[in-house]
């Protein structure tokens, strides 16, 4: 790709970074590079910080059943644990609710507790210093080695992705967006010991259409069982004891306070066997079932064969539908030498990492890995990971080990360059190892060798996070480094044409700029710099000299330049008054602009020069379509602008980008370590296919606020804003799976540019952000061993530290078709389905996008009716117990916005775009929504849960004296029955009926404890999908009561079959296959 004519000589460039990834396969340093600080205490300060420390697991009364890191001083190494004390608390006033204060320019309609998140409070709330609540707080970025923790006996300092802010104010109490480490996660009484859940043998259902097959047992197993026990009314009260606090219900126990010995015997070698996963003791299908297996009969009142053809009399209530599950689910990774499959993804859970990485980090389609191609394809099934390299913990998790190796750098498998881990063996006293990865045998450096113990392991091997934990981060030396770290540096370019100004946009960007700058710290890393464009660029001098902002003014925009070098992008200690006053000032400089075009393509150029010295985080406001200049968009408007319809065959092409030039910028943005971020505020089309290609390309995303409102989407915008730059995140990145003998990366899909075949480059990576990673046999591999990946993030955090996360998941292989299918990862698998779709939609005719779905699906319920199955009654439509949502999922997807034939494009291209980097936790809420009744709330049991139970997709569930919200991750709507009780919508949204619902709505809390409640239930979904959510009301009969209707996934509907319709669809297309 386009890397040549790369930096100028002089100062080492990211476009080098390349050949850093070079250095990365080269492998280990062969001399000792210099000037890299290594002891533990010398790690630099949490200051700018993405990672305040994590809720400690004491104050959750959790103990944790394997040993922890010795006390400081014992290894010879430093191997940095990380994490706090043991116990924090803070003050007993801090509000760990949502947040609320407004955004400062909010409208006056809305009520500031009940959209917006708080200003933070000062840092003076912190709690004193020594708890780690009085991590770094305000910006003042202290340099390596002023930490406070550098001291610190125990040489700890917090760590963890954990929540999201910067500095002080989520420690302090101020919640930022969303509060990872909310109360509202904290198990009230946890167990007083850690037991894991195995998922429960996984089998399968039969769902007989006519019934011959009464119900055996209920399928209890889409969960796992918490060790929670039962529910507990009352677990999540929002006001409810925090982890944070010290817990009332347990004794505080430090994470240091090992049960030794518990995890002794999890690294003895490579032939785990998944639990459970003998080979079945008898076959599926049998009237009566093994006990392990559950089988559901759906039954119908009909005749078989017949009654196929007719739904209607198939029970509804025996059909396949997720279970909810409002207990927190305790998940170690592996027991002893057993993988445990984990957890559902959208399932709240606390990890454990016992040898495995977290599945937040990485999960497999198929929990067990087959040892042959042929088997795989058999199966119908893909073997693909997705990877979240810097998923968000659980604040309730141990935080990820930071291990420093000083100047040699982490130990690596010399020939693969696979990092050291717990599944690479040592033998020979120690003297060698073997690498898990390639299977090479390599000499142990001579100052990291350990005896090993009877049992074959190292002595030390429980004392070393590298050799004990799926996930650690090793301090890179210089040899990972091109340059030295960049710094933070945020660039805001806003749009000020006439559109953007008459909208109130400009004015909302400003504002939210504003806002989050002010919770920027001060520290010497971070920089900003702003422009404003719209037919022309609007640079401004922010240097502290001046009186007030200068603008500087380019009019070439074919040929851009950057003005002045080095005064566009300043510390933000030097301009913040400059800056809030330009800011400030800006709507108004604008207000009579009646310059209707926009040259965006050109000034996302100019940006880039201003910011190609260091790279960064460019954000972009786009209201209009770019018009002028280069990167100019003809405006395919008569396409864009209507509804496609069926029967335009080519309807997709419009889905492409329609100019190439955006994507040489892109690629160039890249490359100087430029992530961009689109901030879409429109009320018209401006192409999403095209413009998209700039965030997808540099590890960035869009964001679209469609029709823009300037009464209701200011306070989403400020906190996408604020979640944007505050979240755990790094730059510079660059990520390489690596695997064993046998399997071997096919492909990498996701928001990055990949430049050599077997690395992507991230210029930014986010703690939202998920790669989808697709792999394929070259080998035989051999049943009863195991399989590893490791995934490898060297990133720069965002405080300046060059750090590699290493990410290992060792999965047993199989010979035996039915273990996959008790090991399929249903999230993972349909994951992987909705980002396959994705990727085909701009290139195929959407029919063949679902017809291709859909055939994955039944291909997959095929194999296992014709292999796993004996029954031979062709009357069953008989499903894997771990699969059996598989074709609810599927005709969700293919029902979904994405691949609806209804729908504008832009819609569909924004869609794409979220999905190509959407985390496997919010895959199925984006097809399959959770809906809920509020009109109850009064009345209801909540059975400890904040949220009420999910109410079935399906307008049989919807009455009409009801009010429903309904969300998907992205969108959030309330539906207004026709006939509901005028005091209930008055006391939740001010209306007494449907006839008065506004347009613009902005959610607001009144004083009554239904109004209350609804904006607690809307604030814990915020947290829980980590979005603010656009708000709609609908009711029946217009537009917005038929999108609320699109979400009814169980309704026969123009885009497709009902659910039972579909089932039975889907079991004739299998008997077909069959006969
Ligand atoms: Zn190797």
């Amino acid at each position: 790709m386009a890397t040549q004519g790369g930096p100028r000589s002089g100062t080492p460039h990211p476009n080098n970074l390349a050949d850093g990834m070079q250095n990365m396969q080269i492998g280990r340093p062969s001399g000792p590079p210099s000037g890299m600080a290594n002891s533990g205490g010398s790690i630099p300060p949490a200051t700018f910080g993405q990672q305040p420390p994590p809720p400690f697991l004491a104050s959750s009364g959790m103990s944790m059943s394997r040993p922890g890191p010795p006390p400081p001083g014992v290894l010879p190494r430093s191997s940095i644990p990380l994490g706090g004390p043991p116990q924090n608390t803070l003050p007993p006033n801090m509000a760990f609710s949502r947040p609320s204060g407004p955004p400062v320019t909010q409208t006056g309609s809305i009520n500031p507790s009940s959209v917006s998140f708080p200003r933070p409070v000062s840092s003076s709330a912190a709690p004193p210093s020594g708890l780690p609540g009085s991590f770094p707080l305000s910006g003042n970025a202290a340099p390596p080695g002023t930490s406070p923790f550098a001291s610190s006996p125990m040489a700890t300092r917090p760590f963890a992705n954990g929540p999201s802010t910067f500095g002080s104010n989520s420690l302090s109490g101020a919640p930022r967006f969303p509060p990872t480490g909310n109360t509202l996660q904290a198990p009230v009484r946890p167990p007083p010991t850690m037991t894991s859940t195995s998922v429960p043998p996984q089998t399968q259902s039969s769902y007989s259409f006519p019934g011959s097959q009464p119900i055996t047992s209920s399928t209890g197993s889409m969960r796992p069982v918490t060790p929670f026990s039962a529910p507990q009314p009352g677990a999540f009260p929002p006001s409810g004891p925090s982890p944070f606090s010290a817990s009332p219900q347990g004794p505080p126990i430090s994470a240091y306070g090992a049960q030794p010995g518990t995890m002794s015997s999890h690294q003895g070698g490579p032939t785990s066997q998944f639990p459970g996963y003998a080979p079945p003791p008898r076959m599926f299908g049998m009237p009566q079932p093994p006990p392990n297996q559950s089988m559901t009969g759906l039954s119908a009142a009909g005749h078989m064969g017949t009654s196929m053809e007719n739904p209607q009399k198939i029970d509804l209530s025996q059909i396949p539908r997720p279970l909810p599950s409002a207990s927190v689910i305790l998940h170690e990774t592996r027991q002893g030498n057993k993988v445990i499959s984990p957890p559902p993804a959208s399932s709240e859970y606390i990890v454990q990492d016992t040898g495995n990485c977290s599945p937040r980090y990485m999960r497999c389609t198929i929990n067990q890995i087959p040892c042959t191609v042929d088997l795989l394809n058999t199966s119908g099934m893909q073997l693909a990971l997705m990877v979240q390299p810097l998923a968000l913990p659980h604040p309730s998790e141990e935080p990820i080990q930071v291990v420093d190796f000083g100047e040699s750098g982490p130990v690596r498998c010399s020939r693969c360059k696979g990092y050291i881990n717990p599944f690479m063996k040592f033998i020979d006293q120690g003297k060698r190892f073997i690498c898990n990865l390639c299977g090479f045998t390599d000499e142990t450096p001579r100052d990291y060798h350990c005896n090993l113990g009877p049992d074959g392991r190292r002595r030390d091997a429980d004392e070393r996070a590298e050799l004990c934990r799926g996930t650690v981060e090793f301090v890179a030396t210089k040899e990972y480094m091109v340059r030295d770290p960049m710094a933070a540096v945020f660039f805001f370019l806003i749009d000020v044409s006439m559109n953007a100004i008459q909208t109130g946009a400009t004015a909302a960007a400003c504002s939210a700029i504003s806002q989050v700058i002010a919770d920027l710290p001060e520290g010497p890393r971070t920089m900003v710099g702003v422009a404003t464009f719209d037919s022309t660029i609007h640079f401004y001098s922010l240097k502290r000299a001046l009186q007030q902002p200068l603008m500087l003014i380019v009019p070439d925009i074919q040929d851009v330049y950057t003005p002045l070098e080095t005064d566009v992008v300043v510390q933000l200690s030097e301009c913040r008054e400059h800056l809030e006053m330009l800011l400030e000032s800006i709507p108004t400089m604008f207000q009579n602009n009646k310059t209707a075009d926009s040259a965006l393509g050109a000034a996302i150029k100019a940006a880039f020069l201003a910011m190609k010295p260091t790279g960064g985080k460019l954000l972009v406001f786009q209201s209009v379509l770019s018009s002028v200049g280069i990167g100019a968009l003809s405006s395919r408007e008569s396409e864009g602008r209507t509804n496609v319809t069926t029967g335009e065959k080519e309807a997709h092409k419009l889905l492409q980008p329609a100019d190439k030039s955006l994507k040489s910028i892109a690629i160039e943005l890249a490359e100087y370590q430029v992530c961009v971020d689109v901030f879409i505020t429109s009320q018209s089309y401006v192409d999403i296919a095209s413009v998209s290609v700039i965030p997808s390309t540099t590890g960035g995303q869009v964001y679209y606020y469609y029709p823009f409102s300037a009464v209701s989407d200011p306070a989403k915008l400020y906190n996408d804003l604020r979640w944007n730059v505050t979240r755990p995140q790094g730059f510079e990145a660059v990520m390489r799976v690596r695997c064993s003998q046998g399997i071997q990366v096919q492909e990498y899909m996701g928001s990055f540019c990949k430049r050599i075949p077997t690395d992507v480059d991230l210029p930014a990576i986010d703690c939202d952000k998920t790669l989808m990673v697709t792999m394929k046999h070259d080998d035989k591999l051999q049943d009863g061993s195991e399989c590893a990946f490791q995934c490898a993030l060297l990133y720069t955090t965002v405080y300046g530290q060059r750090r590699i996360r290493v990410s290992t998941l060792s999965l047993s292989c199989s010979s035996v078709l039915s273990n996959l299918f008790r090991g399929a990862d249903l999230d993972t698998q349909f994951t992987c389905f909705l980002k396959q779709a994705a990727i085909e939609i701009p290139t195929t005719p959407l029919i063949q996008v679902r017809e291709k779905v859909m055939n994955l699906c039944i291909n997959i319920l095929h194999s296992y009716r014709k292999h796993c199955s004996t029954t031979s009654s062709t009357a069953q439509l008989i499903l894997p117990e771990a699969l059996k949502l598989l074709p609810l999922y599927t005709l969700a997807l293919v029902k979904s916005a994405g691949l609806r034939t209804e729908g504008r494009l832009e819609d569909r291209s924004f869609w794409i775009n979220y999905v190509s980097s959407l985390s496997t936790s919010l895959a199925i809420p984006l097809v399959y929504p959770r809906m809920v009744a509020i009109h109850d709330l009064d009345t209801k049991e909540m059975d400890g849960s904040l949220i009420p139970p999910d109410v079935p997709l399906s307008s049989e569930h919807v009455q009409d004296d009801g009010i429903y919200l309904l969300e998907n991750g992205v969108d959030c709507l309330i539906y207004i029955g026709n006939s509901v009780n005028p005091d209930i919508s008055r006391q939740l949204f001010g209306i007494s009926s449907p006839d008065e619902i506004p347009t613009q709505f902005v959610l607001q809390q009144y004083e009554n404890s239904l109004s209350k409640k609804l904006n607690d239930i809307v604030n814990e979904i915020r947290r829980q999908r980590c979005c603010y959510l656009r708000m709609k009301l609908c009711k029946k009969g217009d537009p917005s009561g038929m999108l609320f209707f699109s979400y009814m996934v169980e309704d026969k509907s123009p885009s497709g079959l009902a659910y039972v319709e579909f089932l039975v669809h889907i079991h004739r297309q299998i008997q077909n296959k069959v006969t």
